[in-house]
């Protein structure tokens, strides 16, 4: 009998909002491709995926830096069993002035922000449109809203993800194929540790969990949204439907920045 369970491919599953995406997408009925460069954090996950829902799990080990390891998730992508939903998540930060930031790191930021997430969105997007539906979800972050000096390359990358994922969304060509931006705020998530930042605990316990994020990302996804903002209170989500597009998530910045300390 052939298998009919849809495939979801996340990249930076092995911890944070990538392993929350993967955790959720088992439990709601999909085999799951996991990326990432650790393989031991990804059989972690692929294991518990395993042991607690039904799904085939499918662990791929890949440095979306290094454009060979690239090819093998583009390679997976453009490959039978179809994939119904990508989860472009794997990331990192990158802080500090622009001036003093090591070249090779930038453009290592870059191709892991933007050259992958564009790159596997075309390759999903292919066969997508060839079956008439597919749905492609792309992790920005709120920082896109807000310049900062401290994140000139990580903020403007995730802007990029922000206009091209809109830029997709809005293109009759591929009206088959949702697409949906999320932009969290700040979240419990290993990416500042490893950045080198030390939150005191207790400020990070306002932050959002990933469970959070992807709960808010997939509900916003269910009522055809294609933007989410998690973590959003009411009053926010009405500003910035009300106000010009520029000015509501500025708005809706100042008051993230108000309620979180
Ligand atoms: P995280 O816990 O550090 O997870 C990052 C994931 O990306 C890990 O699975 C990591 O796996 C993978 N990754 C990093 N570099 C990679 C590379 N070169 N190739 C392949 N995979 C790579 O951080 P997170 O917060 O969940 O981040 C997930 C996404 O959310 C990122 O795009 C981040 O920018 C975005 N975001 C986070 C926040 C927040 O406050 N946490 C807010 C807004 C947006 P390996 O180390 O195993 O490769």
């Amino acid at each position: 009998m052939v298998d009919r369970t849809p495939y979801a491919l996340v990249t930076g599953a092995s911890s944070g909002i990538g392993r929350a995406f993967a955790i959720h997408l088992a439990e709601n009925g999909y085999n799951l491709i996991i990326v990432s460069r650790s393989p031991g954090r990804l059989e972690e996950v692929a294991d518990r995926l395993r042991a607690q829902t039904q799904c085939s799990v499918q662990v791929l080990v890949a440095d979306l830096t290094i454009p060979a390891q690239l090819q093998l998730v583009e390679r997976r992508l453009q490959a039978a069993p179809p994939v119904a939903l990508l989860v472009n998540n794997a990331g990192s930060l990158t802080s500090g002035p622009f001036a003093t930031l090591d070249r090779d790191v930038v453009e290592a930021q870059i191709n892991l922000l933007v050259t992958a997430t564009v790159r596997l969105t075309h390759a999903a997007l292919e066969g997508m449109i060839a079956r008439e539906q597919g749905t492609i979800v792309n992790i920005s972050s709120n920082v896109a809203f807000r310049p900062h000096p401290e994140f000139p390359i990580y903020g403007s990358s995730k802007a990029f993800v922000n206009y091209f994922t809109r830029s997709l969304a809005q293109d009759p060509r591929f009206a088959a194929v949702r697409f949906l931006e999320v932009n969290p705020p700040r979240t419990r998530t290993e990416i500042f540790e490893r950045a080198g930042y030390a939150f005191p605990t207790a400020s990070m316990e306002s932050w959002l969990s990933p469970e959070e994020v992807v709960d808010a990302a997939m509900k916003d996804l269910a009522v055809g949204e294609a933007t989410s903002f998690p973590g959003e209170g009411s009053r926010d989500r009405v500003l910035r439907r009300l106000l010009p597009r520029r000015m509501g998530p500025r708005i809706a910045g100042v008051l993230y920045r108000l309620a979180r300390p």
